[in-house]
């Protein structure tokens, strides 16, 4: 009786399972290559994790995994409750694998406004992507919170916000290729804000990535 409960416990352990809905991937071929944040049919269907709408150009182009609204939405909410869950870790490595990005490129992470309690997500979308990452950007002032703003009031708000970190950086090569990362693109004013600085310190800066960009109609366009 022991014996078998023991071993029900370590089927359990070991058995293979979805890190979004925890489901067995048992008989599933993702399960078969050990890929172990591989989520499952159903999850990429219902959450329509990298289905539609996973790329752009305006304002400046821009990768992600979906759109911020419906069930994707509050999945992204979890992560950034927890964004180092094994559910986290998945979303995260499935936007890197949707969207492989040039060898050479280098990431990076657009920083918070908040200096305590700073967002950890752009710099853990980041490092998901297995590639050089920088925090080649330093926040200048403090900016009002951005919630209320629209569009051009944001890109008032923003403007002079972010300035290029000077050396060690000076490493980056002249036509390096950087990625701007972020959780969430809205009106993507602080991408743009982030881009021109870096810009005018003499970087290449090709878009942002994300995990959710808002819906169209939200963003004030
Ligand atoms: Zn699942």
């Amino acid at each position: 009786m022991l014996d078998a409960l023991l071993q029900a416990a370590q089927a359990l352990l070991i058995q293979p399972s979805c890190p979004i809905c925890r489901a067995s991937l048992e008989g599933n071929p993702a399960a078969k290559t050990g890929a172990e944040l591989q989520p499952c049919g159903l999850c990429i269907e219902a959450y329509g994790l990298g289905q539609s709408n996973t790329s752009g150009n305006e304002p400046l182009p821009w990768k992600t995994l979906g759109t911020y609204q419906g069930e994707f939405r509050q999945l992204v909410l979890q992560i950034k409750q927890q964004p180092q869950s094994r559910t986290g870790r998945a979303v995260i490595q499935l936007l890197a694998n949707h969207h492989p990005l040039p060898q050479g490129a280098l990431l990076v992470p657009i920083p918070s406004w908040k200096k305590k309690r700073s967002n950890p997500l752009p710099k853990l979308i980041a490092a998901g992507f297995g590639q050089p990452s920088t925090m080649l950007l330093q926040r200048t002032r403090a900016g009002l919170s951005q919630h209320h703003l629209n569009r051009s009031m944001r890109m008032h708000n923003l403007h002079g916000a972010f300035h290029a970190a000077p050396a060690p950086h000076a490493s980056i090569q002249p036509k390096q290729e950087l990625w701007l990362v972020d959780d969430i693109l809205t009106t993507g004013a602080t991408a743009l804000a982030a881009k021109n600085a870096l810009t005018q310190a003499g970087h290449r800066v090709h878009g942002v990535i994300c995990l959710a960009r808002t819906p169209a109609r939200r963003n004030g366009r």
